[in-house]
């Protein structure tokens, strides 16, 4: 038996698993400091599955909410993510404009913010740190 190719699939599950933690650290970053373990303690589910079907259902209920708001929807550009206050976060098209609006914010607001890409749709959002 080739040992390699049987560690695969179980290789595959750890970066999936991984991944989900990654994208809500991400999007939500008030969770961004706590443990896997704390997530799931969070969203209240007992087991990754659980997690991964509580997402799917969020995200579920942003789409209907954004079917609703056709135009919050094209302005989005079909991205879903959320800030912790769970309003949209704005979706910039080209790194340019979101560097200049880190500029913006830091030089009129004194807030420095971070980009990062928006794991859904092509662009990049704003957080603050
Ligand atoms: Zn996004």
């Amino acid at each position: 038996m080739n040992l390699k190719k049987s560690l695969k699939p179980i290789k595959n599950k750890l970066q999936n698993k991984n991944r989900l933690y990654h994208t809500i650290k991400r999007l939500y970053t008030h969770l961004s400091e706590l443990s896997n373990e704390e997530i799931l303690d969070y969203y209240n589910v007992n087991s990754l599955k659980e997690l991964e079907e509580h997402i799917e259902h969020i995200k579920e209920i942003l789409k209907k909410q954004t079917q609703n708001h056709k135009e919050e929807r094209e302005e989005l550009g079909g991205c879903f993510c959320v800030d912790s206050r769970g309003d949209f976060k704005y979706l910039y098209e080209h790194k340019k404009k979101a560097l200049k609006q880190i500029d913006y914010s830091m030089k009129i607001k004194c807030v420095k913010l971070i980009l990062y890409a928006c794991p859904f749709h092509r662009g990049w959002h704003l957080s603050k740190i």
